[in-house]
């Protein structure tokens, strides 16, 4: 029942207002171990709720609404941050640079008892180089002999160091009340965490595939507004384009618009502006050139959405270039490169012609109902019962793991956790994760299951 409780919390869910804009964002960042989300919990006022991933699953960046003084904000939990990081741990990294990409105020945790590391250092620069306010907080100062350790972190040249003890509470409210004098109104920083408001969608797809004509097509006569966000001094990032009767809004359209040079390094930048996009948005449209052979490079972006927690709309683009044969040939193209997003919706639309342009609409909107969808935890458990009585985990060793329970963590995507008395196969998880499909549809949206093993 504990464990339900704490793992009732929706990451990407929280942090936004819908009234004045969206919520200005702190980022908690720092290397793995020096407290960052005993800080959080601390900040939050309640008790650790890190759910267990399995192996290869990374600790995501996780929003939390959040008060102190009655100044509300999105705070955002990130994973461990190491130079040189490999494998998950760099894309654990990645992700720890775009939240600071998206906030608009940083807290830069340290250890105080440890000292300044290389990998600390690495941070600064990183830091630096993003311009954003930094308010550094030397953790781990449980008591008044180690401030002297605190003061030692003057040496970054961030400022002064903040003695704080996020296990049991000392300097933490001093440490916000300093966060609270840098933190602007509103945030500036793209409102990657806003809820409310227009549902925000990107478009994306490797160069030439029609992403610039749809959003000619789109926005047409119908653009509303080109939105500058506030505060910032980059250029136009998102269109606001009624469609369906509802306003939507586009996000980092700059990128498609100007028209980037096919230079060195092309294919890098493109990969790094999906990755803007689809932090910005809740729903991608994966523009596909239905007249070329299906590419690594449009698979690699189908993933980057799925990766990113994104729902998803496929749209196969310049119908009108085909003819019957390549027709057939793309139906044995998709079954045989996109099997792993069955559940996508998909659209054959010409951006020239405007051919079925008006399917976008409804796409859309069943991909985001599916992200939003939170499944009652009786019902959940209710049909896992049966699943799990039907189809029991295979014995190894001697012994039978067994599903206990489960719930739903979050939404957007929707994530489950499995309690289970034993280490449940991959094999097995994937085997729920497709009966869970088969109740509950998740149309457009990719779902997560993970394990956590009761000891
Ligand atoms: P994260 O990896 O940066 O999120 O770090 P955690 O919040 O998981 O903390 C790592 C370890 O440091 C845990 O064992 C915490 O209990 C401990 N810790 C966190 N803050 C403090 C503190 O202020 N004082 C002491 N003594 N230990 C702390
Ligand atoms: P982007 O790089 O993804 O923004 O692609 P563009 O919108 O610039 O389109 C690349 C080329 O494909 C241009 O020459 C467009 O005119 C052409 N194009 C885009 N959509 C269609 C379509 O639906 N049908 C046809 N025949 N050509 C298209």
């Amino acid at each position: 029942e504990e464990d339900r409780a704490l793992l009732e919390r929706d990451g990407a869910e929280s942090g936004a207002d819908t009234d004045g804009g969206p919520l200005p964002v702190v980022a908690v960042v720092g290397r793995p171990n020096v407290g960052k989300s005993t800080l959080v919990n601390r900040i939050l006022g309640r008790r650790e709720a890190v759910v267990e991933d399995v192996p290869g699953v990374t600790r995501d960046r996780v929003a939390y609404d959040a008060e102190w003084s009655g100044r509300r904000f999105t705070l955002v939990d990130t994973g461990g941050w190491e130079v040189d990081a490999t494998g998950i741990h760099l894309r654990v990294a990645e992700q720890a640079e775009v939240a600071v990409e998206l906030a608009d105020v940083v807290m830069f945790v340290v250890d105080a008892t440890v000292g300044a590391t290389d990998t600390d250092e690495a941070v600064v620069k990183l830091l630096r180089r993003s311009g954003k306010p930094v308010v550094l907080v030397a953790n781990k100062v449980d008591d008044i002999r180690a401030e002297a350790d605190a003061a030692m972190l003057w040496s970054f040249g961030l400022g002064q160091p903040w003695p704080v003890s996020a296990l049991h509470g000392r300097g933490s409210g001093d440490v916000l009340d300093a966060v609270l004098d840098v933190l602007p109104e509103v945030s500036a920083a793209g409102g990657a965490y806003q809820r409310g408001g227009p549902r925000r969608v990107a478009l994306i797809g490797r160069p030439n595939v029609g992403k610039s004509s749809m959003l000619n097509k789109l926005a047409g006569e119908e653009r509303v507004v080109v939105d500058n966000v506030a505060g910032t001094t980059r250029d136009p990032v998102d269109e606001m384009i009624e469609l369906g009767g509802r306003t939507w809004r586009f996000v980092d359209t700059a990128g498609i618009r100007r028209r980037v040079h096919q230079t060195r390094g092309a294919d890098f930048y493109a990969s790094l502006r999906t990755q803007t996009a689809l932090e910005k948005a809740e729903v991608a449209i994966v523009l596909i050139d239905a007249e070329q052979p299906i590419a690594e490079q449009d698979i690699r972006v189908v993933q980057q959405v799925i990766d990113a927690g994104r729902a998803l709309v496929v749209a196969y683009n310049k119908w009108d270039l085909l003819d019957e044969e390549r027709r057939y040939y793309l139906e044995r193209e998709i079954e045989k490169e996109l099997v792993q997003i069955p559940w996508a919706p998909r659209v054959n639309v010409s951006a020239r012609t405007g051919r079925h342009m008006d399917k976008l609409v409804p796409a859309l909107e069943t991909a985001l109902e599916s992200w939003d969808t939170r499944v009652p935890t009786g019902r959940l458990n209710a049909f896992l019962g049966e699943v799990v009585a039907a189809h029991p985990h295979p014995v190894r060793g001697g012994k039978q793991p067994r599903v206990l329970f489960a719930t739903q963590a979050s939404t957007r995507p929707p994530r489950f956790v499995l309690f289970a008395s034993g280490f449940i196969e991959a094999g097995y998880r994937r085997f729920i994760e497709r009966r869970l499909r088969e109740e509950f549809g998740f149309e457009g949206t990719p779902i997560e299951v993970s394990v956590r093993v009761r000891e």
